[in-house]
């Protein structure tokens, strides 16, 4: 099960939704959730390559992604494949201005809007998909 979130600006009309969470698709994390959840052929190619040889140790969740430079959030696919030491991790970064993104969660800190640069983020569940 997931969230559906959705964000709005306290100071503009930015508002949006996204899914976050465990999905039921994910597990097992097959071929098929990889390609088309993952953009980028070579992050998928590493996680593949991860899993044949690696299948105990596999998480994936649908978290929120927040770029502090630009205030772009986006909805991607965290996978961790392997063993401490050995561990695979998807990195994220922006595709506005290229930094990397981190995961985020509201309540912890203040996310600005990334429409007008000024308003505050405000979150709600709306909803859940599986
Ligand atoms: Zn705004
Ligand atoms: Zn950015």
């Amino acid at each position: 099960m997931g969230d559906i979130l959705k964000v709005t600006c306290s100071d503009c009309s930015y508002e949006r939704e996204f899914q976050v969470g465990m999905g039921i698709l994910y597990e097992p994390l097959n071929r098929y959730v990889i390609v088309s959840e993952i953009e980028s052929k070579l992050m998928q190619d590493e996680i593949l390559q991860t899993l044949e040889t690696e299948q105990d140790n596999v998480f994936a969740k649908k978290e929120l992604y927040y770029c502090e430079k630009c205030y772009r959030l986006a909805a991607r696919l965290t996978v961790m494949v392997g063993r401490v030491g050995k561990k695979y991790t998807t990195q994220y970064r922006c595709p506005h201005c290229n930094k990397a993104m981190k995961v985020t969660a509201f309540g912890d800190k203040t996310h600005h809007c990334p429409k007008c640069k000024v308003g505050t983020l405000m979150m709600t569940r709306v909803g859940h998909w599986d």
